[in-house]
């Protein structure tokens, strides 16, 4: 199981020669052929690369129908109409790194530089804990000013918020990647996912991506989980940011990382994100690279991951417009973000996103409430869950009960426990009124009948004014 950093080289994860060979042999299934992929992940068994590679050679308005059902399917199957919200907080844009496509790379002069501190980071907390959120992502630039000190520090602070009885109940981290004795520091302060991206795993279009600065080190970003997992931090996230490079070698190369992880750890990555490149200030590339994808290649890349790796949570923000949200919502997203704001301040301060201190520009402008109406009105269930993550269900525990579908038992109940505190406590009158239809629906759907009349005692109990009841 564990592993030392030292052991572990680029080329165990990431098979270059592998993904070219993958990409250039596959050829477009015929029908006979697309039926046999899609009915083997219909079954949840993945897909290997080369697999992939195929999907991604369909062309055909009706085959792309066919992958989109059956990746609605199997998100169907395990996540069901769930569907955690979060909003990422912006801790600090100071950065080291010179990522060419970010508004916060060190050579921007254009972009005003902050960092929160503790009372700032509570204050934007409890704004946001006002507005029902319960699930956070604290979100760092690369910089000595962000050292897993001020990261233990920052989880701290807004852990610390409190809005009447309510705290947030889950952080999760984005932040550059950790040394291993930075990772044992940060285990104890009780974070939920570490995020890195990659970004791309395209090594020759990395370097040109990430000039100088730390994040210039392909390796060393590559090799985060091997030195996260040992410090006991297991809710791994990883991610593509699309557009950067051909959307087709990253996305195999990142079904190459998950891979690895789950053979040599028996822990696949919690979560992937799939964000897509967005115009950000001083960054001429993010809106001439010649990879932007494609609204329709961007779907087939989303329903070609869901197939492939189902049991990953798949996370979806507000880059992406509210239209085209809805549109792809179902083809196998798990987590979205809600009204969000990419500057730090940018919760509690007078002109919120300003441009000149946030990272990138947003699709979906709408705030928490709007978002979790229209996903009541289109059949979902919002919810705040975080109980897998406090009753120790994380990582190899959480695999070993999402794989035979039994994570189901705790999901359902507690989404729909977490979503009544929200009605109950933020929501508007038109929210309260849908999304008691929603609860009311999907109570029917809970199978075991014990486990119903569980969680309809723990409704009636909630109602009552308990708070923070889950299975
Ligand atoms: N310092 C951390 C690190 O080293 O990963 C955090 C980087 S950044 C604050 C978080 C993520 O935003 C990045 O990993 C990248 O994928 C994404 N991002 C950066 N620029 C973007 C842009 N122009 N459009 C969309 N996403 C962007």
């Amino acid at each position: 199981m564990s592993m030392s950093t030292r052991d572990v080289v680029a080329s165990e994860i990431i098979h270059e020669a592998e993904i070219d060979r993958a990409l250039e042999e596959a050829r477009r299934p015929d029908r006979g052929r697309l039926d046999e992929l899609l009915a083997k992940a219909r079954d949840k068994q993945g897909l290997t690369v080369s697999e992939a590679a195929e999907l991604m050679k369909i062309e055909e308005p009706e085959h792309l129908q066919l992958l989109f059902d059956a990746a609605r399917d199997v998100k169907q199957a395990i996540y069901g109409n769930r569907v955690v919200l979060f909003a990422p907080l912006y801790i600090s844009n100071e950065c080291v790194g010179n990522c060419v496509y970010c508004s916060f790379r060190a050579d921007n002069t254009d972009l005003k530089r902050r960092t929160l501190g503790p009372e700032e980071i509570r204050a934007e907390t409890e704004e946001l804990l006002r507005h029902g959120y319960k699930r956070l992502l604290l979100v760092f630039g690369d910089h000595p000013s962000n050292d897993v000190d001020h990261i233990v520090a920052a989880v701290d602070a807004c852990y610390s918020a409190r809005y009447g009885e309510d705290r947030i109940r889950r952080l999760n981290v984005n932040a550059a990647p950790l040394s291993e004795s930075g990772f044992r520091k940060l285990q104890p302060s009780g974070l939920g996912t570490f995020q890195v991206f990659q970004e791309t795993y395209h090594r020759a279009t990395y370097e040109r991506m990430h000039p100088t600065g730390p994040k210039a080190d392909y390796d060393w970003r590559l090799t985060v989980w091997d030195r996260c997992l040992p410090s006991g931090i297991d809710d791994m996230g990883l991610g593509v940011l699309y557009g950067l490079y051909d959307w087709r070698w990253d996305t195999l190369a990142l079904l190459e990382h998950a891979d690895y992880l789950m053979r040599t750890y028996g822990v696949g990555p919690h979560t992937i994100s799939v964000p897509r490149l967005e115009p950000a200030l001083g960054s001429e590339f993010s809106t001439t690279s010649p990879w932007r994808v494609s609204d329709e290649e961007f779907k087939k890349l989303v329903a070609i991951i869901r197939l492939a790796v189902p049991y990953t949570g798949m996370i979806l923000t507000t880059r992406e417009t509210a239209q085209f949200r809805n549109e792809i919502m179902d083809l196998g997203f798990s987590q979205i973000s809600a009204g969000s704001r990419t500057s730090p301040g940018g919760y509690t301060e007078e002109h919120p996103d300003e441009m000149d201190t946030r990272q990138f520009e947003l699709g979906d402008h709408r705030d928490l409430d709007e978002v979790m109406l229209s996903l009541c009105e289109n059949g979902y269930l919002p919810s705040f869950c975080t109980a897998c993550y406090r009753s120790g269900r994380t990582g190899h525990e959480f695999m070993e009960l999402a794989k035979p579908g039994k994570i189901q038992t705790f999901c359902l109940p507690n989404a729909l426990l977490s979503f009544k505190e929200y009605l109950l406590d933020y929501a508007t009158p038109e929210t309260i009124a849908a999304g008691e239809r929603i609860i009311a629906r999907h109570l029917r759907q809970i199978e075991s009948d014990a486990i119903r009349r569980q969680t309809e005692e723990k409704l009636r109990r909630t109602e009552q004014g308990e708070r923070d009841l889950f299975i």
